[in-house]
């Protein structure tokens, strides 16, 4: 048995897995896909103290680093069931789609996250050539340009007051006939100069020149009138979905959204059991988080283990 099974091979799973070695304990790290989201970036540009570098490389770079130290890596591997240890001194097993099973003392689940996205025709081709999911991130490479972001939630709302600081000008774009966001931010909002809002509005395609974003086509709900936005980026703001479902079963507190709840050491309501990243209520996902997270809860589960 392991003494901490690490369940997800982003940053922070990666971020666990280096803490946990270095204090000599037998540590695994399972992942479907090792790099996580950031595999799916190209310019990372707020990575501390590296002012440049791209997502397969960072990927990459987590991979090797974990690699220096004595631990099993087992890529490829997903997650579908975590049954807890029965008793103070229990191990804890995760099940896998293969049928494998591992057992440990303590496990740190970082299985990170998703954006949600809109489905529509051109939004998979123009990724990272236009469409974008993080503002922080991306919001600089859009300087003095037009983008348009999709949604009206407190997600949206704060990305439309974020970008408009940043780019020339913001069309924000809602479903329904009301935006969702708190009053106080929709009021920041409709203050700013350089911001459009455009409700009842169905985005239907990403339009572009085959290598860049140029428009964006919505319908209009009220008349079914077909519209076209010329802009070069499209923020799209419907939503983090946590990767938790294979959770559901085991008792573990999640919040309203599916995030797992975890205390100040990181630890879950489950003992032994802790979460870091973007799988958790911890605001503003981002690597530099993910990977203090991870640290975090390594350093928790040697704690629990100490003491137990
Ligand atoms: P993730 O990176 O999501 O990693 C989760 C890991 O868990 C993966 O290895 C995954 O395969 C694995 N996993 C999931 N489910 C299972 C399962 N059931 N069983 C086994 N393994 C599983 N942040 C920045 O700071 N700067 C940026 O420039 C930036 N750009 C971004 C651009 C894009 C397009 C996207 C999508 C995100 C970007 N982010 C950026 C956000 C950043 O990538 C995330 O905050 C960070 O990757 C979170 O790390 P994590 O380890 O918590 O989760």
């Amino acid at each position: 048995a392991f003494d901490v099974l690490v369940v997800g091979g982003g940053p922070a799973g990666a971020s666990s897995a280096i803490y946990a070695a270095r204090k000599g304990i037998r540590t695994g790290v399972v992942a479907e896909r090792f790099g996580g989201q950031v595999l799916d970036t190209m310019s990372i540009e707020n990575f501390i103290s590296v002012p440049h570098t791209e997502g397969p490389k960072l990927a990459a770079a987590l991979e090797e680093h974990v690699k220096e130290y004595d631990v099993d890596i087992m890529n490829l591997q997903r997650a579908v069931k975590l049954v807890p240890a029965k008793g103070e001194n229990g191990l804890h097993e995760v099940e896998f789609e293969s049928g494998a099973r591992l057992k440990s003392k303590t496990v740190v689940l970082a299985t990170g996250a998703r954006w949600r996205e809109m489905n529509v025709p051109g939004e998979q081709e123009y990724r990272n050539k236009g469409v974008a999911y993080c503002p922080h991130c991306d919001g600089p490479l859009y300087k003095g340009k037009r983008v348009a972001v999709i949604g009206g939630g407190n997600s949206g709302v704060e990305a439309a007051i974020d970008l408009a600081g940043v780019v020339a000008h913001v069309t924000l774009v809602e479903f329904m006939t009301e935006l969702r966001a708190d009053a106080v931010l929709q009021k920041k909002l409709r203050s700013l100069p350089n911001v459009d809002i455009i409700t009842h509005a169905q985005s239907t395609e990403v339009n572009g020149d085959g290598n860049k974003v140029n428009g964006l086509t919505y319908k209009d709900r009220d008349t079914d009138e077909i519209k076209r936005l010329d802009l070069e980026g499209i923020f799209v703001q419907i939503g983090l979905v946590p990767n938790t479902e294979w959770l559901r079963e085991s008792g573990l507190e999640l919040s309203g959204r599916g995030e797992i709840v975890t205390d100040a050491h990181g630890m879950t309501s489950i003992p032994g059991v802790f979460a870091a990243g973007d799988v958790t209520t911890v605001p503003y996902k981002q690597i530099v988080i993910a990977v203090g997270e991870g640290a975090r809860a390594a350093l928790g589960a040697f704690d629990y283990l100490i003491r137990h």
